[in-house]
């Protein structure tokens, strides 16, 4: 299926590669045209139909870029329709006693204050169209708890608990928020995980395989999508039926 996104205008933060790459190009095949933020800009997306995208250089915790950012999106696109709130880090397995305050910080700002800027950054002109879609990125860690991730299922939990906040927050004007929370996906943020874990993972997996990054674009496809009008606060796993 295609063009179940023309005319649409998104954002996806963290789109130079993994999820949130194969997101953008997803979109744009779908018809948006797909703004493309991460630390270092993207590469231009593939050629294919759909217009032409637009890749910058955007760090999620530098509130002065994300709203200069944002206010030269809303310059050039004239609109906004969808946010994805993909970019995040992982600091890996970090023992309880062993967690710095720095490493704490540094993961919550990215993956929780970072969405939150951009958030506010684009919520105005949501709020104005009376129309909007914002999507966040949690993880099946934050459902069932993981040892050694408490920076990271903290920023996740949040995450989820702020896709009902704004639900609520931001229905009233049209906006819906939905959240997806991913089980094991290969991408490069998991390329130095060894093949052992990889195997235990498909073994708690029913549907015996890993995720692919495209098996979470179209979960977002899905609910950036007129399909997804009536769907608000929801937390959607897309793990393969994964069993901790
Ligand atoms: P990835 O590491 O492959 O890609 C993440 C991207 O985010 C990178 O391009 C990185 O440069 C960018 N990024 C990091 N900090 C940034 C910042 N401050 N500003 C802008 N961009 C920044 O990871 P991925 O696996 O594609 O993960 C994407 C999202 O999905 C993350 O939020 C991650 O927590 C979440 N997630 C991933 C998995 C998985 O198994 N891969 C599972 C659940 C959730």
């Amino acid at each position: 299926m295609s063009g179940r996104l023309t005319n649409r205008v998104a954002l996806v933060t963290g789109a130079a590669q993994g999820i949130g790459r194969e997101t953008a190009i997803r979109f744009r095949a779908e018809g948006a045209l797909v703004v493309s933020w991460d630390l270092h800009a993207p590469a231009p997306l593939p050629d294919a139909a759909g217009p032409a995208g637009i890749e910058e250089a955007v760090d999620v915790t530098d509130a002065a870029a994300v709203f200069a950012a944002a206010s030269r999106l809303l310059a050039a696109a004239g609109r906004i329709d969808i946010l994805v709130n993909n970019a995040g880090i992982t600091p890996g397995y970090v023992a309880l006693p062993a967690l710095t305050a720095a490493v704490l910080d540094t993961v919550l700002d990215v993956n929780l204050r970072g969405a939150v800027q951009v958030v506010q950054a684009v919520v105005g002109a949501m709020k104005a169209q009376r129309s909007g879609r914002i999507l966040n990125i949690s993880s099946v860690l934050a459902e069932y708890g993981y040892p050694g991730q408490t920076a990271y299922v903290a920023s996740k939990s949040a995450l989820e608990g702020l896709t009902r906040v704004w639900a609520r927050e931001l229905g009233p004007f049209g906006i819906t928020v939905n959240a997806v929370q991913p089980g094991y996906i290969r991408t490069p943020m998991n390329s130095g995980n060894g093949a052992a874990l990889e195997t235990q993972v498909v073994a708690r997996t029913p549907l015996g395989r890993l995720g692919e990054a495209s098996d979470v674009a179209a979960a977002f496809v899905w609910l950036a999508s007129a399909d997804a009008a009536f769907v608000t606060g929801a937390v959607i796993p897309v793990d393969g039926g994964f069993i901790p």
